[in-house]
């Protein structure tokens, strides 16, 4: 499970990564909401703590990019004061939750995990293999948490490619699914597109997941 955590005091960020991590999560912080705008669009977590009072873009502001950038992970806010007009701020904004400092550690476990139960704000199908994810409802993928810049037609090959890994597809299949088009033995059409996802899905990592099958197609796997 990997957590943002957007805090800007270094104390209070460094007393949550520890705890966090004593619990087996995986914590990345962002000490600025333009920080943690950046690593929420380039990374994918399972859960956001935000803090409210931040120097430059504060928590509001954050929530509001996030939300509108389709990023859906859920939010819990930390605000300093149990105010109401902020608690209903913050949930109309998009937060999940909120929590008022100081708090007890063992409270935002608890607050976290039944929002990690709930999962997304608005559920969308996440396929995984090994260390490569994609959200087929959000066209966004990842590979080792980084996210990946595909073409609508790349993403809908690596999507394919997913959904029946294991599977060795045919070109002629391929060029049905993704480019609805009968396969002309001339086209290359397929193989360009191969190449190309090859280049940002693989290339740059040690496990390749895509495999020429002599002949035949493409499967998607992890080789051991
Ligand atoms: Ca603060």
């Amino acid at each position: 499970m990997k957590i943002l955590v957007v805090e800007d005091e270094r104390k209070t960020a460094a007393y949550l990564k520890r705890g966090l991590e004593e619990n087996g999560f995986v914590v990345d912080i962002a000490e600025s909401g333009e920080d943690g705008c950046h690593l929420a669009e380039t990374r994918r977590y399972d859960l956001i703590i935000l803090d409210v009072l931040l120097p430059g873009r504060d928590g509001w502001t954050v929530i509001g990019d996030l939300r509108r950038g389709g990023i859906e992970a859920p939010v819990l806010f930390l605000t300093a004061r149990d105010a109401v007009r902020d608690r209903v701020k913050g949930l109309e904004l998009g937060a999940d939750d909120y929590l008022v400092k100081p708090f007890a550690f063992s409270e935002l476990l608890a607050r976290m995990r039944s929002l990690l139960r709930r999962g997304p704000t608005r559920q969308s199908a996440v396929l995984r293999l090994v260390d490569l994810e994609v959200d087929l409802g959000r066209h966004r993928a990842w590979r080792a948490g980084l996210a990946l810049d595909l073409t609508p037609k790349e993403f809908q090959l690596l999507s394919l490619l997913l959904q029946r890994s294991g599977e060795v597809l045919s070109r002629t299949l391929i060029a049905e699914q993704v480019w609805d088009i009968n396969f002309e033995s001339d086209s290359n059409v397929v193989e360009v597109h191969v190449r190309r996802l090859r280049v940002k899905v693989d290339d740059p990592f040690d496990t390749k997941l895509i495999h020429t099958v002599r002949g035949v197609g493409y499967v998607l796997e992890a080789r051991t």
